[in-house]
């Protein structure tokens, strides 16, 4: 029995869609830059950074948004020189907010081997002035720098993996789907939960489909391990699909040509090629998670899964649709018929950086369709809620996604207008997007996601009760404690 003295308690949160390596690497080997930040202020915090470390040591830093973009596009060839003076010479990679795009010096480049002769990747471009790189580096061309920065070793993902479990800890996690997973990320939480100290329900979704950028031999071959391979708080029943891009690089597939020019973005896939990819997942029992951005992107997920069913029963798992942002309304029943969860993520239903940049390229008018959350709640759509995390936001914060949900506005107030109003949620009509709606789509429903007897233990503790206060104070809520299978796991510092 513990005396809460009255305190607001909720199941833990279960985020539905994250990056646990590649964040929590990045937390914990990057300086943070702001996506708000101009080239200069960009420049002081690599100066701060390469204070702090060996020559010839990479330095990283994560995200960069539209502001320093122009900035770095308006400086031209200047801006990779200004960069390799503030490192001081050390290999130096930026990240790009979209995760489709980064800033490489000429150190950094030098070490990928990439110069003047360099031909563009398949699927990228290496941004050129008169021949030379830039350092601006778009889709596929980022990866090639990205690769040449040494790999974790086995022993330091464990330490990348007990680190990111503590952190979502702290924040009111106590569920997480890893949205792409690969063989060595498995391993290192299986030595976790050897040891007994997993204090998280971890979901992962392979990288077994020649779409991820992950993809590898080992990938594929352990989808057929998947069950020996997991700990009892471990879950990999589902397989990561790119299907198209993002609408900031024009490259999410649309029904209607992007405003101003006459491209509909693309798709990896054919149809004939996406259902045959979901079709084997399925037989097998896995679910796909397919990364599926614009409508048309959608629209042929739909599609596909329709014919799956047909084919190989409607018994088969639940599949996923990620982003989910244009979801077209005339589709909602056949999403719901055909038992697939819209992953709502990342929180760019109100307003920010990002929602602003995305808006700016699809306009206005296109923009306020998006989300269309209270639409599809009310049509009987499963959805569950992830932060993607770490793209757009450095840190995991469900109380402003959940303020978010609300308002639609932004909860920090940096930001004024509103984002499809209309499409607002009540508080009832939230939790569960938060909390039991992505236990159950994993399979853990009855295991976890609710406060309920026979149930582990998994509950938050808040500093206020959300159904006390307004919106604006909901996005200021302080878990005080995490506990996991009735182990207090997290408790905030007094
Ligand atoms: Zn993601």
């Amino acid at each position: 029995m513990i005396d809460l003295g009255g305190r607001f308690v909720m199941p833990g949160v279960f985020d539905f869609h994250l990056h646990v390596i590649t964040g929590m690497t990045t937390r914990l080997r990057s300086f943070v830059i702001d996506a708000g930040d101009d080239f200069g202020t960009i420049l002081a915090r690599v100066r701060a950074a390469a204070a702090g470390k060996r020559e010839g040591e990479w330095l990283t830093g994560s995200a960069y948004g539209a502001r320093a973009l122009a900035d770095i596009q308006r400086a031209g060839l200047d801006a990779k020189r200004q960069l390799d003076e503030a490192s001081g010479g050390r290999p130096t990679l930026l990240i790009h907010s979209s995760l489709h795009g980064a800033f490489a010096n000429e150190a950094g480049l030098a070490r990928a081997g990439i110069d003047a002769a360099t031909p563009d990747p398949a699927g990228g471009r290496i941004v050129r002035i008169r021949g030379e790189a830039t350092g601006l580096l778009e889709e596929n061309a980022m990866w090639i720098v990205d690769a040449a920065i040494p790999m974790l070793r086995d022993s330091e993902m464990v330490d990348v993996a007990r680190a990111a479990m503590r952190y979502f800890n702290s924040v009111g996690v106590t569920g997480f789907v890893d949205a792409q997973s690969t063989p060595e990320m498995i391993d290192a939480f299986r030595a976790l939960d050897d040891a007994e100290e997993l204090s998280t329900w971890a979901g992962f979704t392979l990288s077994a489909s020649r779409t991820c950028s992950t993809w590898s031999p080992g990938s594929e071959a352990l989808l057929a391990r998947r069950k020996e391979v997991c700990g009892p708080h471990m879950i990999a029943e589902n397989a990561k699909i790119f299907l198209d891009g993002v609408p900031s690089l024009k490259t999410a597939a649309m029904i209607e040509p992007y405003p101003g020019t006459d491209g509909y973005g693309e798709m990896y896939l054919s149809p004939e090629e996406l259902f045959a990819e979901i079709a084997a997942f399925d037989k097998q029992g896995v679910g796909v998670k397919v990364h599926a951005v614009g409508d048309a992107a959608v629209v042929r997920v739909l599609d596909a899964v329709e014919r799956v069913r047909d084919e190989n029963g409607d018994g088969g798992p639940w599949h996923h649709i990620a982003h989910g942002q244009y979801i077209p309304h005339r589709e909602f029943s056949r999403m719901k018929r055909l038992r697939i969860v819209a992953d709502l993520s990342p929180p760019m239903w109100f307003v920010n950086h990002a929602s602003l940049a995305h808006e700016r390229v699809v306009g206005k008018e296109r923009y306020a369709t998006v989300w269309p959350i209270r639409s599809m709640l009310e049509a009987g759509v499963n959805m569950a809620l992830g932060s993607d995390w770490m793209t757009i936001f450095p840190e995991l914060n469900p109380w402003h996604a959940l303020a978010g949900l609300l308002t639609r506005r932004d909860p920090t107030g940096q930001f004024e207008g509103i984002h499809g109003p209309h499409e607002a949620i009540t508080l009832d009509q939230a939790l569960p997007l938060m909390t039991r709606n992505g236990a159950t789509a994993m399979g853990l429903g009855d295991r976890t996601g609710r406060l309920a007897p026979g149930l582990s233990a998994d509950f938050i503790v808040l500093d206020r009760d959300l159904y006390e206060i307004s919106a604006a104070e909901i996005a200021g809520a302080q878990v005080l404690k995490t506990i996991f299978e009735g182990h207090e796991v997290y408790s905030a510092p007094a």
